[in-house]
């Protein structure tokens, strides 16, 4: 599934040149952005960087300054949010506290004037799916958090929109059972096939949902890529920190080797890193950031081989035992802490080495990432 790679493929939902002001502040900053029909779609970012602003438009709370918000082509400017084929499912789930569970699925078909017999059916229908048949006639404060949850999404889906825009859907849950009902709205989105556009800033969320990730910051989109493509190539510096743990390494470019790696003169180490990134563009002398992940650099207990690239000496500065992981810091010379994860792949781990040891890491050129953002 990627249509966003196609293209010919024509996106249900387009923002173009988007910009929303609020007096003087600027919380959407002429931003274009497409999002494809099945698609999940994550919006990435800190708080205050604009996420919910982007969706209320997308909703019609609110009306673009500038720039427009069209679906399937059709331009939405001045269509109220009760017309737009779009439903919203809010973070506080906003259910009727004195309504049961059923009415409150019931709700908006009742609002539509949809005849009776067909509202019983998609209530019915709307239980089955969220698997909460046997508690249709308690009331929310009967409920558990993870239930209110899905009573909020039944409620959302019942109108079938095209479109359901979720802001921070598991924000009010515990973290075990957000990762549950992370692969419940999975399954659920990969039945119905209703676009999803989901606002969070927890990055591991929307890296196990989305089928693509906006990364946003002050307003502006910085990257929208699979979730693997965000991890493995991030951008920006802003991208890396931001997703996922990482190291960044200060240097500057001084030339390439015979194989076409860049060499990156760096405080850290006598000889220049190497790395092999795809960047064609890199002047020497630019001042870049390396980028590598804790669990793509390799701990030496013993002076690696000379051929090695990329070795740094340093002592261990402390373990952290997570019992899938552990994360190693090193700390170099300078001061620096190198930050390194292994998998504890046995039951029988034995930590290779212990507090203040004197060791090397490495990481192959493939492995570290060139920001110049
Ligand atoms: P959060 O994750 O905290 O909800 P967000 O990324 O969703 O943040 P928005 O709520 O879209 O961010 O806000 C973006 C910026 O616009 C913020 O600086 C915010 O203060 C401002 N803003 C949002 N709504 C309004 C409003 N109605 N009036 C004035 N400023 C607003």
């Amino acid at each position: 599934f990627a249509p966003w790679s196609d293209p010919a493929a024509v996106p249900l939902i387009r923002f173009e040149g988007v910009t929303k002001r609020f007096g003087e502040a600027v919380a959407v900053d002429d931003l274009t952005l497409s999002v494809y029909e099945r698609e999940f779609f994550c919006l990435l970012g800190p708080s205050g960087c604009g996420k919910s602003t982007l969706m209320r438009m997308l909703a019609g709370f609110e009306e673009p300054t500038a720039g427009r918000v069209t679906l399937d082509g059709r331009d939405l400017a001045g269509v109220p949010p009760y017309r737009r084929p779009v439903n919203m499912m809010f973070q506080s789930y906003a259910l009727f506290p004195h309504m049961s569970v059923e009415d409150n699925i019931a709700y908006g078909l009742k609002q539509e004037r949809l005849p009776r017999g067909e509202i019983a059916a998609r209530v019915a229908e709307m239980l089955r799916l969220v698997k909460l048949e046997p508690m249709a006639r308690r009331r929310p404060d009967q409920l558990s958090g993870g239930q209110r949850q899905r009573v909020a999404l039944a409620r959302a889906l019942a109108k079938r929109p095209r479109v359901l825009l979720l802001d921070e859907p598991l924000g009010a849950l515990d973290k075990k059972l957000r990762e549950e009902t992370q692969f419940e709205l999975i399954d659920l989105q990969e039945r119905l096939g209703t676009t999803f556009v989901v606002v969070t800033h927890d990055q591991e969320e929307a890296m196990t949902m989305a089928h693509r990730i906006a990364v946003m910051d002050h307003g502006r989109i910085v990257q929208v890529a699979t979730p693997g493509e965000i991890y493995e190539q991030p951008r920006t510096r802003f991208i890396a920190e931001f997703v996922g743990d990482v190291n960044i390494l200060e240097g500057e470019v001084a030339g390439r080797t015979e194989a076409g790696l860049w060499m990156i003169r760096s405080p850290l180490s006598s000889e220049p890193l190497v790395i092999d990134d795809p960047d064609e563009s890199l002047a020497t002398g630019t001042r870049v950031a390396v980028a590598v992940r804790p669990e793509k650099i390799r701990l030496h207990e013993t002076p690696p081989a000379a051929a090695t690239a990329n070795v740094l000496a340093g002592e261990v500065w402390d373990i952290g035992y997570l019992g899938d992981w552990t994360v190693y810091r090193i700390r170099l010379p300078s001061g620096e802490l190198i930050r390194l994860s292994r998998a504890n792949a046995s039951r029988f781990v034995e930590q290779p080495v212990g507090w203040e040891d004197r060791v090397h890491v490495s990481f192959a050129p493939d492995a570290g990432v060139i920001l110049t953002a």
